[in-house]
């Protein structure tokens, strides 16, 4: 076997040189398998921003892709690990760093000793763990205050604030949080977004006064980790979400807060005793889980088992027996099995949403689960994917027909399609429709749920209720799809 260097231009393309500043240089060593481990290492750094060169002078990041098969390979790796020491210290005099990974079985077998043998190595990576690239390079470039220029392409759901309910004059959203440290294997944006960041408390209290001042009742709190906010409040001091929630119940006219999107593992034990005890927060949580499968969950390094996420729900009963769930689904993951899509269903079963987004699995170049292989066939993955989504819309239509006969306020946001119709909301989040009700736009009022259909909620004043022998609720059968509340 012979030391091999990926020869650089087989793994560059025109666009590489183009539009990259930044020089990946990686040293194999061994067999074929880690010939492939190292292609497949300078994909997943492509969308960060590298290109790959054939030589560690001028490169910003250097992996070398260790062997342990033969006699001596470790000290092969730290005489080579010497050499690097020395650019990195070049480079750094001139004011420009350099990254330097070692990768593969030797890495495997010395991780802890190669780190403290040789202090100017930044990243220890396993064999099979290159995919974990992206999210190593990006924790280490945070740790020294770099942020890592991504070139993914903006468009994923999960790249976005979400917006799927437009706001209103009467409803508005706010953005208290931004970016993830998550890493899910599936997702961009702890690349395209950043480390997460928090607005201070004062400023967030600042819009909310101005917006409840310009006749706004109802504010959602937005960010892609809303539950990790930690800005920073009066006392200087990091505030949790369910503290900032507490300081924004007390802006007068400001009759309702919700928030999204939040992550099981961020579900602190205060912001579940608020769903208890605080008006305001309205009893509706948005918590993806995105599979019920504890072997995919760590395959996207959720960070949490299914068991985790059932106590967890169990506990925000507890606090808010009649709170409304959601969650987020992907279909069709890397290597899903029948088994494990069976375990989806269990959960869904097991925890009954008031409504879900379910997507199909589709690869995003440069994540890691983008390069795990075992793609699962449309032909598989679509049939599951339909089989969830009428469970979704059952238990949709099943929560909100628990609603006829029930009364509770509606905040109306705006006209209907109808003539004198108005639209609100319930403290569920869900859709009521109302005859002769555009005077009462923008104001919380009891309202006498009639019916529950499988999008809505159709509701008459109090002390009103009639047989509505009306046509029946226009219904798109949209719910429980893509980017369908
Ligand atoms: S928690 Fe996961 S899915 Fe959500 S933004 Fe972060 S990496 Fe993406």
């Amino acid at each position: 076997m012979t030391d091999t260097l990926v020869p650089a231009q087989s793994l560059l393309s025109p666009a590489d040189d183009a539009g990259s500043p930044k020089r990946l240089f990686i040293k194999t060593y061994g067999c074929q398998m880690n010939v492939y481990d190292s292609e497949r290492m300078a994909d997943v750094l492509r969308p960060l921003g590298y290109a790959t060169t054939d030589t560690a002078e001028g490169a910003d990041f250097v992996i070398l892709n260790t062997c342990h098969i033969r006699e001596k390979a470790a000290e092969k790796v730290y005489s080579e690990l010497g050499k690097l020491r020395e650019m990195k210290e070049d480079r750094a005099a001139s004011g420009r760093g350099m990254t330097i990974a070692v990768a593969g079985c030797v890495a495997q077998a010395e991780g802890e000793e190669i780190m403290r043998r040789q202090p100017a190595v930044d990243l220890v990576v396993g064999p099979q763990a290159y995919h974990q690239l992206p999210e190593l390079l990006t924790r280490t470039a945070r740790a020294r205050g770099e942020r890592i220029g991504a070139d993914f392409a903006p468009n994923d759901k999960f790249d976005a604030l979400p917006t799927q309910r437009g706001g209103t004059s009467v409803a508005a959203f706010l953005t208290v949080q931004e970016g993830c440290d998550k890493f899910c294997t599936f997702c961009v944006v702890p690349y395209t977004r950043g480390a997460e960041w928090s607005r201070p408390v004062a400023a967030v209290l600042a819009e909310a006064r101005e917006l409840a001042a310009r006749g706004v009742r109802e504010v959602t709190l937005l960010g892609q980790n809303v539950n990790a906010y930690d800005g920073e409040g009066a006392d200087g001091k990091p505030s949790s979400l369910a503290r900032l929630v507490y300081a924004l119940a007390d802006i007068p006219g400001l009759d309702r807060i919700r928030y999204t999107t939040s992550h099981p593992n961020d579900m602190s034990d205060d912001l579940i005793a608020a769903h208890g005890e605080l008006p305001q927060l309205m009893p509706y949580l948005h918590l993806p889980v995105q599979t019920g499968s504890d072997r995919l969950l760590r395959l996207m390094n959720r960070k949490h088992g299914r068991q985790k996420y059932f106590d967890l729900i169990d506990r925000i009963r507890e606090a808010r027996p009649d709170i409304a769930l959601s969650g987020d689904f992907i279909v069709g993951f890397p290597g899903e099995t029948d088994r494990d899509f069976e375990d989806t269903m269990d959960l869904v079963r097991r925890v009954r949403y008031a409504s879900a987004f379910s997507f199909l699995y589709s690869p995003r170049p440069g994540t890691p689960a983008a390069t795990m292989g075992a793609q699962v066939p449309d032909a598989v993955a679509r049939p599951r994917l339909h089989a969830l989504q009428a469970l979704l819309l059952e238990q949709q239509a099943a929560f909100n027909a628990a609603q006829g006969g029930k009364t509770f306020e509606v905040l109306f946001e705006k006209k209907g399609r109808e003539r004198r119709q108005a639209i609100g909301r319930s403290p569920y989040l869900q859709s009521v429709h109302m005859e002769d009700a555009d005077h009462l736009i923008g104001q919380i009022v009891p309202v006498f749920i009639a019916s529950g259909e499988q999008n809505s909620l159709t509701g008459q004043l109090p002390g009103h209720h009639h047989q509505s022998g009306s046509r029946p609720q226009a219904e798109s059968r949209r719910a429980a799809s893509d980017r369908t509340p």
